[in-house]
């Protein structure tokens, strides 16, 4: 259900004004936007209710004016890699772990499927079941979602240039292992964040060409490997004898990709988020392939 007419408003830090309905608590403050609305610098377009997993949900959309930001250090480039094990890996060598709750969530959907599978299908046991169950995954998607958000904004307000993944579509397509579709998901949740964060805090978001070998190339000597399985979870360089985490390894290719192109033009001109010309972007390796650009 969608307003977009009529008394549509925020109320005191935790009630919403919706046409027909009235006024709702809500569960998250509501204060930010209100002193948006009343500093003139937010306008609410549209109201949406919906339901998932058992709870209500009111989604505002809205037309805000942002003051133009610049990260922390504009002139510094970060490759994120989706982690297998962890949320993501940086190419700092940082590793984010996948959130606290998240093992708990799982456990607990894991002994609700066990549940609902000895219960009598349409039964009042099976219906109560499979609605707890839905709760539950509500739950986990809630709690991924928000780390993501905690990173995508940590990046996007740190860092000049972030260097991400293509999703490679076609694969995605394919029957694949349950790890790698995770992984995918997730590298579709992290591009859609940094698109539009990086726009707000004057960031610059490089996505690599999906045959940039980041996996396969070593990060130290620039060699590309013929093959490297997914459970294999340390890279080996055979050349120079480097030995990395797989996906730190990955993800300092990505940021790899883009300082190459960086160094070749005035730095001012990269640190306000311009695009590259195509004739610097003939600066990156063989290897490198192409690559496309994500600007502000
Ligand atoms: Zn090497």
């Amino acid at each position: 259900m969608s307003f977009t007419t009529g008394a549509i408003r925020v109320d005191d830090k935790n009630h919403v004004v919706l046409p027909r309905i009235g006024r709702i608590r809500t569960h998250e403050p509501t204060t930010a936007l209100l002193q948006r609305v009343a500093a003139g610098t937010a306008r609410i377009l549209r109201a949406t209710v919906s339901r998932h997993g058992g709870r209500w949900f009111v989604s505002l959309t809205c037309e805000v004016e942002r003051e133009p930001r610049a990260p922390r250090h504009p002139q510094s480039v970060v490759g994120v890699d989706v982690g297998l094990r962890s949320l993501a890996v940086l190419s700092t060598g940082d590793t984010v772990p996948n959130p606290h709750p998240l093992k708990k969530a799982q456990r607990r959907i894991a002994r609700l499927n066990r549940e609902l599978a000895r219960r009598h299908p349409g039964s009042r046991g099976w219906e109560e079941t499979r609605r707890r169950l839905a709760r539950a995954h509500a739950h986990v998607a809630n709690i991924r979602r928000d780390a993501w958000h905690q990173l995508t904004t940590r990046l996007a307000k740190t860092y000049g240039t972030v260097v991400v993944e293509t999703l490679n579509v076609e694969g995605m397509k394919q029957n694949r292992r349950w790890a790698r579709a995770v992984a995918d998901a997730a590298l579709a949740t992290l591009r859609r964040q940094l698109q539009y964060k990086c726009l707000w805090y004057g960031a610059r978001l490089v996505e690599a060409d999906r045959f940039y070998p980041s996996s396969k190339r070593c990060a130290a000597c620039g060699v590309v490997k013929d093959a490297l399985p997914l459970w294999e979870r340390t890279f080996r360089c055979d050349v120079c004898g480097v030995v990395l985490d797989r996906d730190e390894n990955a993800a300092r290719n990505l940021a790899a990709l883009v300082a190459v192109v960086a160094g070749s033009g005035p730095e001012t001109e990269n640190a306000r988020g311009r695009d590259v010309s195509p004739a610097s972007a003939q600066a990156v390796p063989e290897e490198a392939g192409s690559w496309q650009e994500t600007s502000p």
